[in-house]
């Protein structure tokens, strides 16, 4: 596959996931010569829940892809279950967002984004694995490897989209901020009965062998072709974090729910996997010399509900538009511009993230928390909106005075690994590697 590659583009994109096909996507509309290179071969499998919120459906609507979402199956929000009780809470209205979402494997979503990427111009290799190629401190391209030698290919600007491990970025010098808390994940598919309903299905009182709550959720989510995603996710900062496999919680949460839904095993599905979120935007740096972090890559989940897909678009799409006004004369500069667009898009909402999982990563405030507001489907409507990013602008209503309010303790609350505590440590790792070097393990 490496063969068409050229040896220079004006932009090198590394993986062809949401956030990697968006920036493609973008950057191929703003007139850019882009490569992007995905080390797997089209249409592949991804650990996800596959649940696309009103968000994810604005930016794929943006892409063009309104019609391929059609194909597909809509739902009209969530079902939240906990503590004896069940709420059905529809998606809330907004000026920008749609009343729905959808629920896409992986394995045919990002097949369609990435194709859609390469109609708009950009030129996508497959089977395709890069590594930075470095000079004098700088990323000046890509090391391609795919059938044959691996061969260089110069870009003035890469990005970085390779996802929640994100090799290249660490060979670069980036570093999730281990002090705020990550999410760990595991989903499987099965067959059931009710694949077509339009709720995604949520389990908030999720239950360890001791039948203790555990901060972190189940989830069944349809995909309406006689399948339904089913997943537990987990956040880092809980206690019993440690001693918890997910594969043994995933079962009993399966267990839990087999009547209900009259869960089959799908003979055609793989055994479940499972995989990491780095949330609340906690890798740094973003941005360096030549390029830009986006993604998972960026630690870009939203720490209240797990959500990456959205952000992956939309940080794809700030990357895009960064690298442009880059590409038109301002130069690294205009890579500064993306560390301050990320601030300004984020920032406030996911410090407030952070915040609510370290609070509801101790399984007692959780238990009384949900109880509570399970009690309350006005509340819990609320908590939807706030939760989803999907709060209107100036809007004076309880959402969004709520958030406010909560938005300004947040930032009075010190934070473990806060920006003052990152400024203090020194560098730990070396700069990149120059041209020809290995780079540091
Ligand atoms: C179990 C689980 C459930 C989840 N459920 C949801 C959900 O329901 N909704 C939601 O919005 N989010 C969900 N997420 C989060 C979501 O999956 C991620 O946030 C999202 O995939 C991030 O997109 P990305 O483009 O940054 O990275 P990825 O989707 O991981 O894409 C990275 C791509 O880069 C490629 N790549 C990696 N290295 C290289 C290389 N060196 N060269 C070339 N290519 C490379 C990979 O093959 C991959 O295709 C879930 C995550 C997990 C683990």
């Amino acid at each position: 596959m490496t063969s068409n590659l050229r040896s220079h583009y004006d932009i090198v994109v590394v993986g062809a996931g949401p956030a990697g096909a968006s920036a493609a996507y973008w950057l191929a509309r703003a007139g850019a010569d882009v490569a992007l290179l995905e080390r797997k071969h089209l249409p592949r499998a991804k650990t996800c829940g596959d649940g696309l919120t009103p968000r994810a459906v604005a930016q794929l609507t943006d892409m063009g892809l309104g019609e391929f979402l059609e194909g597909h199956h809509r739902y009209r929000g969530l079902r939240a279950n906990g503590f004896g009780r069940t709420l059905l809470l529809p998606w809330p209205s907004h000026p920008s967002y749609p009343g729905y979402g959808y629920v896409v494997t992986r394995h045919d979503l990002d097949v369609a984004v990435a194709r859609n990427a390469a109609q708009a111009g950009a030129s996508l290799f497959e089977g395709v694995t890069a590594t930075p190629l470095c000079e004098d401190g700088r990323v000046v391209g890509v090391l391609a490897a795919g059938r044959g030698e691996p061969a260089p290919v110069r870009s003035r600007f890469v990005v970085v989209a390779d996802g929640s491990n994100s090799r290249f970025g660490r060979a670069l010098g980036t570093e999730r901020v281990r002090a705020w808390p990550m999410g760990l994940a595991i989903r499987g598919y099965w067959r059931s009965p009710r694949s077509a309903e339009p709720w995604i299905d949520s389990t908030l009182d999720l239950r360890d062998e001791q039948g203790k709550v555990v901060p972190g959720y189940g989830w069944i989510f349809p995909l309406g072709d006689g399948r339904v995603n089913v997943g537990v996710g987990l956040l880092s900062n809980s206690p019993r974090w440690k001693g918890l496999n997910t594969t043994h919680l995933l079962e009993r949460y399966v267990e839990t729910q087999r009547g209900a839904w009259a869960l089959e095993p799908d003979p055609a599905s793989p055994a479940p996997t499972g995989g990491k979120l780095p949330m609340g935007l906690a890798v740094h740096p973003r941005a360096g010399a030549g390029w830009i972090a986006a993604g998972d890559a960026a630690g870009s989940i939203n720490p209240f509900n797990g959500e990456g897909i959205a952000y992956g678009y939309e940080t794809g799409r700030l990357a895009a538009s960064a690298l442009a006004t880059a590409l038109a004369g301002e130069g690294d500069a205009a890579l500064m511009g993306y560390e301050h667009a990320l601030e300004e898009a984020y920032a406030r909402y996911y410090r407030l993230g952070r915040l609510f999982v370290r609070v509801i990563g101790r399984p007692a405030v959780m238990q009384a928390a949900l109880t509570a507001g399970m009690r309350s489907e006005r509340l819990m409507g609320g908590m939807v909106r706030v939760m989803a990013n999907i709060l209107r602008p100036g809007a004076i209503a309880v959402p969004e005075l709520g958030y406010r309010a909560a938005a300004v303790l947040a930032a009075a609350v010190p934070e473990p690994g806060g920006r003052a505590e990152r400024a203090a440590v020194p560098e730990q790792r070396p700069p990149a590697p120059a041209i020809g070097e290995e780079p540091a393990a």
